[in-house]
């Protein structure tokens, strides 16, 4: 048994998840970080889906009917059995994921984040009052559950998608049912579990109101397709969105959609250039470019192009990469061979429309099964080919623009919509970004690259992002049916807008 294998082994074993969720199974859980197989986990027949989603629909009954605060001490407990094996989770991400180890931290804290926001929410799912035009009547509108809840998340945040989710819903009310990336699955079973933790503590949790499945896109399809599940949270590729918004609208149900994006961040004269530096690297590197929000395109005004350029490429050649497990560094492993290719085929296309490569090739770290790569800054004469679609890697096209006027339509001019930035000590500049003729993306920074929200805010995107918000502010009416209550206290029936219906 290798090391990480038996570390694998020794954090299941520490969460008390059986030997039998994640050995014998059909699906093999390779690692990022060696490349080696370290789990056969078993997947779900449609048969197997099917009971859970029942289950889940039959659970929802019962849980709606709990008061809202007490569905907040549920995910209450839930924050603190995080918070107490936040070590073996967030190590366990870097495993599954490759992500360095504070960026695994960080993505269990962030789901310790939404713990805490989500239990305060559970006293404030507050509707509004308003005035009635008719004498005695009072209008009103209230928030109800929805009912189960179909998860589907991407394997680049394994867990923190599916808490942004799940302690909403849960506080609302709904039942969930997560659908975990194939590639990931050892993490949502350790979520599971520490979730049967939590219910344990909190008592009289009703059997199936969080399930899971594993499989791959046909059990989604499955999730996707079930009338019993009114709503469906997608986290993924555009091309899945496509695939789930269609199939969700022809049944009527509720889709929330987390697609990609073709992140852009445009550095004004008056930026901060030491600052922009910074958020720069940590924007189009952090997580190998693997962040639904990574930088992917800088729009650099001409006149501060020669000094900023030349020092991100030194960044970019000193840059520790290694793995995260043994290292320090801080950038990780690719996920797969896949990625690997396609981040070539992006870097070779790139170069054909005339773009200079600087990085961007393979370094060995762990031997032939791991792919680990340089990171790639690419001088682009113009915003074409490549720089038009997501690669889900490390590679920033650089571009250069004269007037702000010119910077935003391009940073606009893709077909994504997620999140931005602008760096400026310029407050005109500032103000006409986050301007309704300014950035078009679900988020606008300024002074700060486009990744690592918080979870306060509402997190998501336009156009083929896919429009859905998760997370903060008041994403949560997603989760929940909005009803309006005409109540008539009086002893006469006056209709609205005056008309006369009278019966004798
Ligand atoms: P992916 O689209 O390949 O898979 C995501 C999930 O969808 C997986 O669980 C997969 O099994 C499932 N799936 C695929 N086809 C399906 C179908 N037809 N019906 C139901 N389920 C289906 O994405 P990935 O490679 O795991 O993740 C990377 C992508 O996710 C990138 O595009 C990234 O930008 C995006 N992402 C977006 C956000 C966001 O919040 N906007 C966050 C994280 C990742």
């Amino acid at each position: 048994m290798s090391s990480i294998q038996h570390d694998v082994k020794s954090i299941f074993h520490k969460l008390g998840v059986p030997e039998s969720a994640y050995t014998g199974g059909t699906l093999a859980v390779r690692t990022p970080v060696t490349g080696e197989i370290v789990a056969h986990v078993p997947e779900v027949t449609a048969a197997q889906a099917d009971t859970v989603i029942a289950s889940a629909a039959e659970a929802f009954k019962v849980w709606r009917t709990v008061p809202a605060p007490r569905r907040g001490e549920l995910v209450r407990l839930l924050g603190n059995v995080l918070r107490d094996n936040k070590e073996l989770l967030g190590r366990l991400v870097s495993i599954e994921a490759g992500k360095v180890v504070s960026e695994g931290l960080g993505e269990v804290q962030e789901m310790i984040d939404i713990c805490d926001f989500a239990v305060g929410l559970s006293r404030q799912l507050y509707g509004l009052t308003i005035q009635s035009e008719r004498p005695e009547h009072r209008l009103m509108e209230q928030w109800h559950p929805m009912g189960a809840v179909g998860i589907i998340s991407a394997f680049n945040f394994p867990v923190a998608v599916w808490s942004w989710n799940a302690a909403l819903a849960l506080v609302c009310g709904d039942s969930i049912i997560w659908k975990p990336s194939e590639k990931t699955p050892l993490t949502a079973l350790a979520t599971q579990a520490l979730f049967e933790k939590a219910a344990e503590a909190f008592g009289g949790v009703p059997a199936g109101l969080s399930g899971l499945l594993i499989g791959g896109a046909d059990i989604g399809r499955q999730l996707v397709d079930d009338s019993r599940v009114p709503v469906i949270s997608a986290t993924g590729s555009t091309r899945m969105g496509r695939a789930v918004g269609g199939a969700v609208a022809r049944r009527f149900g509720r889709a929330i959609l987390e697609l990609g994006g073709n992140n852009a961040s445009i550095v004004t004269p008056s930026a901060d250039l030491d600052m922009t530096l910074r958020a720069v690297a940590f924007g189009a590197m952090g997580t190998a470019g693997q962040r639904c929000t990574t930088l992917r395109r800088l729009i650099v005004h001409s006149s501060v192009y020669d000094t900023l350029v030349p020092r991100l490429k030194q960044v970019y050649g000193a840059i520790s990469v290694g793995s995260p497990l043994t290292s320090d560094a801080l950038v990780g492993p690719l996920i797969d061979e896949a990625s690997f290719n396609a981040m070539q085929e992006s870097l070779v296309a790139a170069k054909a429309a005339g773009g200079a490569v600087c990085g961007g090739e393979r370094v060995d770290v762990n031997g032939a099964a791991s792919f680990y790569v340089r990171p790639a800054l690419v001088e682009m004469p113009a915003q074409t080919g490549p720089v038009l679609e997501e690669t889900f890697a490390p590679i920033l096209y650089v571009l250069k623009y004269d007037t702000l006027e010119e910077a935003i339509a391009l940073q606009n001019d893709v077909v994504q919509g997620l999140s931005s930035s602008i760096f400026t000590t310029d407050v005109r500049e500032l103000e006409q970004y986050i301007s309704a003729a300014g950035s078009d993306c679900g988020i606008a920074n300024v002074n700060i690259g486009p990744s690592g929200a918080e979870i306060g805010g509402a997190f998501g995107g336009e156009k083929e992002t896919g429009g859905g918000r998760e997370s903060g502010s008041d994403a949560w009416k997603g989760y929940m049916r909005r009803q309006t209550n005409t109540v008539n206290y009086g002893r006469t029936l006056p209709l609205a807008q005056g008309v006369k219906f009278d019966v004798g």
